[in-house]
């Protein structure tokens, strides 16, 4: 490996990794330890109610699985995850451990200020690991990989949701994660070659429904869930699984001679919705639904990890939008290590079912 190339990890759900590319650093995201890992010590640092993310991170720690990494950004998304920050610096587990305040106000001399000094202070950071000065050029090059990165994964997702059987959501979820723990050169030659082949006609149509999936923004479901909903007669078509690496819809503006001011600008006018953030002038609730509308989904599927407080709090405001807009839906809870799906494969069989039997799609109802 390049002996000036460091690498900072990143929880979700939302990070810039432009920034560490610019600097010659890989970025890499830690979704916990799923259902590879025995938690033991993790306990020890949180009580019962919370969800399992977490403990599972601190077992990866202190097991050091992160001995190679340089530093640590822990994004805003709860407090779980603050107290996680403070807990991996009093570990010491890395020559900087950065809290990163994302700004809930969208306001660019608000938010946008401060958003900017938040990714400034990250910059002085990495620049002590490398003396590596990210220039305008530098950055804008990596905004413009990043950009093709998330084009390509929006390509994927458009082929899904008109032939979802070419590539089942499991496949689609393994390729996009790849892209977490790879140089983002390396996963636009995946996705170009995925892409490639599936746009070809491969496999059946099947009589199943399309479903969206939201509230797995976080803590990631086990692999053995996303193949259990699809088996139960369900096309995931749209889903918030790495949400981080779809955050920002569309480009950012990779020939500006102040791309930080970019980068902050697309964070303010192009963040997707997630329970993460309150954009209280751009209603989750609205836009979930006309996510659904342009996805064509049959039916939504609520599926949040156990004592997740953000998507819990929110579950049911978005629920009843779609119970006024005649849309239909089911709710479970998970864990990253759950290894039963049996009740979860009978109750979205169930929900399956219902909608193809006495049910018109969503498309068909007035909204
Ligand atoms: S799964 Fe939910 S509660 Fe747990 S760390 Fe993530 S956002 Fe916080």
């Amino acid at each position: 490996m390049d002996k000036n190339r460091f690498i900072v990890g990143h929880l979700p759900v939302y990070f810039p990794r432009e920034i560490i590319h610019a600097a010659n650093g890989l970025a890499v995201g830690i979704l916990g330890g799923g259902d590879k890992k025995l938690i033991i010590k993790g306990d020890a640092y949180y009580q019962s109610y919370i969800c399992h993310m977490p403990r599972s991170i601190i077992e990866l720690a202190m097991d050091k699985h992160f001995a190679s990494f340089d530093g640590f950004i822990f994004p805003s998304i709860c407090d779980v995850i603050r107290n996680l920050s403070g807990m991996f610096q009093l570990m010491g587990e890395a020559k900087f451990v950065k809290y990163l305040d994302l700004p809930q106000n969208f306001k660019p001399h608000i938010g946008g200020v401060f958003y900017r000094h938040e990714l400034q202070t990250i910059l002085d950071e990495v620049y002590k690991l490398n003396g590596v000065q990210v220039t305008a050029k530098r950055l804008n090059h990596s905004i413009g990989l990043f950009n093709k990165n998330r084009r390509l994964i929006n390509q994927l997702y458009d082929i899904r949701q008109e032939y979802p059987w070419r590539l089942t959501a499991d496949d689609i979820y393994h390729v996009v994660r790849a892209g977490y723990v790879i140089p983002v050169e390396e996963h636009n030659e995946i996705l170009t070659n995925v892409i490639d082949l599936i746009r070809r006609e491969t496999g059946d149509p099947m009589d199943k429904i399309r479903v969206l999936v939201i509230g797995a923004f976080c803590e990631q479901p086990p692999v053995g869930l996303i193949r259990t909903i699809e088996l139960a007669g369900c096309y995931i078509v749209e889903d918030d699984f790495l949400l981080g690496a779809r955050w920002i819809q569309g480009d950012i503006d990779c020939e500006s001679e102040d791309p930080i001011e970019a980068i902050t600008t697309a964070y303010l006018e192009k963040s997707t919705f997630s329970s993460s953030v309150f954009d209280v002038d751009n209603p989750k609730e609205a836009r979930l639904v006309n996510l659904i509308r342009q996805r064509k989904v049959d039916g939504v599927i609520f599926a949040a990890p156990s004592f997740c407080d953000p998507a819990l709090l929110d579950h049911p405001i978005l629920q009843k939008e779609c119970n006024d807009k005649n849309i239909r839906f089911i709710s479970f809870l998970y864990s990253e290590n759950t290894g039963q799906f049996k009740v979860i494969k009978e109750q979205v069989g169930t929900f399956s079912d219902s909608i193809k039997l006495w049910d018109e799609p969503v498309t068909g109802v007035s909204l």
